[in-house]
C-alpha cells in the first residue's frame, strides 16, 4: 500500500531529515518524508542563481556555527566546513560601522580613543539614566548595555523595521543575542565551530537523504487529503513526526500564532564587489530594507566569475495567512495560546512535534540538529523499542 513505511516525517527540513538519516541508519526502519515545498531542505536550501553562478541562501543567509561537539561530529559526517567566518557591518547616517558594538564601533561613533576601561565608564554612566532599574523590555535592555546615543544609533530603527513593535513592547531578551565587546573583536559568532558547506547547503541536506530506507516525496502536503499520507488517512497507522507549524495541525482551534514574515529582492549588480562584506545592515528607519547580503562573500575561496554580483535585500513584516512563517513574534497571547497547544499535542498519541514551526522556537540549525538527535534518542527510539 501507500502507507508502506514504519516512519511518517512531515517536512524535510534539518529537524526532519535528521530524524530520517537517525531511524535508517541506526533503527533500519522505513522513513517517508513528505515536503510541501517543490525542494528538500527546508528554510536553509540553497542553490546557484543561474546568471552569476553564485550560490545563494533562498530563504535569508544561514551562516552555520555550533559549541555542541555531538552536533559538529553528526554533521561533518556529510559535509566538510570553510573556515568562513562571519562579520557584519552597518550603515548609519551614511557611514558605515562595525557589529557588533565592540570598542571600534564606540570609537568611531564618539570620536574618540578611548581604552576598553574609559568606554565602560562612559556606558555606565549613559546607563545611569535607568536608575538602577532592572530593564523590563527591549528598549530599557538596551540601554542598560550600551546606553541611549548607541541604542538610538544602532538599534531603535532596526529594531522597529524588523519588529514593527515598539521596542518598549518587545521583550528584552531580544538583544541579548547581540554581544557587546569592549575590545576590537568583531566576530559575530563566539562558537568553538564555525564554517559554511564546502561544496554549499543542498548537497549536504541531500546527503542526509541519501539512503535506501528513506523516501522522499516533494509537493506533497499534509493536509491535502487528495494525497495517500495525509492526516486522516495516517492517524494511528505509523508514528509521525510533524515539523510543520503546530498550531495547522490543530486547525487553527485555539486562535493563530504570530509570525514575522521575510521579503527578498534579488539583484545582479555589473560589478565585481558591491559592499565588500557578506552582510551590511541598514540602522536607519528610513532605509526600508534591514539588510544586504551579498553571496559571494560567503565563499572567497570559491573561483567566482568577477563581472557581476548577486545582491539581496531584506524587508521584515508580520505575515498573513499565505505568508512563510520565519520568525515566531511569542507575544504574551502567543505564549498562552502555545500553553493551549503543547496540551493538545502531548495528548495525541505517537505525534512527535519539532523544529522551529513544529515548536514555535527560534531555533538556529545546529539546535533543530540537536533538538532532533536527543528526540530521536528519548521518544523515536521508545516507539520502535
Ligand atoms: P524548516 O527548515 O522550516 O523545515 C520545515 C519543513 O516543513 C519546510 O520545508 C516546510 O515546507 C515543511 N512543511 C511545513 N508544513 C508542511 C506540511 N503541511 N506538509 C509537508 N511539509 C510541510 N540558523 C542558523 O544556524 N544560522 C543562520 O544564520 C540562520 N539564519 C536564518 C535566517 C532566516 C531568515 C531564518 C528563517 C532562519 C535562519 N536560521 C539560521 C534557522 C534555520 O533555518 C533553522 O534552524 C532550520 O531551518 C530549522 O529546521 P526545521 O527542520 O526545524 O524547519
Ligand atoms: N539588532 C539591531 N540592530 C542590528 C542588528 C540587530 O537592533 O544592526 C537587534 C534587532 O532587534 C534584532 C536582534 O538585535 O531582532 C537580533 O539580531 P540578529 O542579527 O541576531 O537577528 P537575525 O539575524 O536573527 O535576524
Amino acid at each position: 500500500t501507500d502507507a508502506d513505511t514504519d516512519l511518517l516525517i512531515v517536512g524535510s527540513g534539518f529537524f526532519g531529515l535528521t530524524i530520517a538519516e537517525r531511524a535508517a541508519t541506526q533503527l533500519g526502519l522505513k522513513a517517508t518524508i513528505i515536503e510541501r515545498r517543490g525542494h528538500i531542505g527546508g528554510n536553509a536550501y540553497s542553490e546557484i542563481d543561474p546568471e552569476t553562478g553564485i550560490e545563494y541562501h533562498k530563504y535569508g543567509a544561514h551562516l552555520f556555527h555550533t559549541s555542541n561537539e555531538r552536533v559538529w561530529e553528526y554533521v561533518n559526517q556529510f559535509t566538510s566546513f570553510t573556515n568562513y567566518q562571519h562579520r557584519v557591518y552597518a550603515t548609519h547616517n551614511g557611514e558605515v560601522f562595525p557589529l557588533p558594538i565592540n570598542l571600534g564601533t564606540v570609537n568611531q561613533f564618539f570620536r574618540a580613543a578611548y581604552g576598553p576601561d574609559e568606554a565602560r565608564a562612559l556606558i555606565a554612566e549613559q546607563a545611569q539614566e535607568l536608575g538602577g532599574k532592572e530593564p523590563e523590555n527591549l528598549e530599557e535592555k538596551a540601554i542598560s548595555l550600551i546606553g541611549r546615543p548607541l541604542y538610538e544609533a544602532f538599534i531603535k530603527g532596526y529594531t522597529a523595521k524588523q519588529w514593527q513593535t515598539a521596542p518598549t513592547k518587545l521583550s528584552p531578551e531580544i538583544i541579548t543575542r547581540l554581544p557587546v565587546r569592549y575590545t576590537y573583536d568583531n566576530h559575530y559568532f563566539k562558537d568553538t565551530h564555525e564554517g559554511l558547506p564546502v561544496d554549499g547547503y543542498t548537497p549536504w541536506l541531500e546527503r542526509m537523504a541519501d539512503h535506501p530506507n528513506i523516501e522522499v516525496r516533494l509537493n506533497t502536503d499534509f493536509f491535502d487529503e487528495s494525497q495517500p499520507l495525509n492526516k486522516t488517512a495516517m492517524a494511528g497507522k505509523v508514528p509521525i513526526v510533524y515539523t510543520g507549524p503546530i498550531d495547522r495541525y490543530f486547525d487553527h482551534t485555539l486562535g493563530a500564532l504570530s509570525w514575522r514574515t521575510l521579503d527578498f529582492e534579488k539583484e545582479v549588480k555589473p560589478t565585481g564587489d558591491f559592499q565588500g562584506c557578506a552582510v551590511m545592515n541598514y540602522s536607519d528607519e528610513d532605509v526600508p530594507f534591514t539588510r544586504i547580503h551579498e553571496f559571494r562573500h560567503f565563499h572567497p575561496e570559491r573561483d567566482y566569475q568577477t563581472e557581476k554580483t548577486l545582491i539581496m535585500r531584506e524587508y521584515s513584516r508580520f505575515a498573513g495567512g499565505g505568508d512563510e512563517p520565519y520568525y515566531p513574534v511569542n507575544t504574551p497571547e502567543d505564549r498562552e495560546k502555545l500553553e493551549g497547544y503543547r496540551k493538545l499535542a502531548e495528548a495525541e498519541p505517537n505525534v512527535l512535534f519539532g523544529g522551529r514551526l513544529g515548536t514555535y522556537k527560534y531555533l538556529d540549525m545546529h539546535m533543530a540538529i540537536g533538538s532532533a538527535l536527543s528526540r530521536f534518542d528519548n521518544v523515536v527510539r521508545g516507539w520502535f523499542a
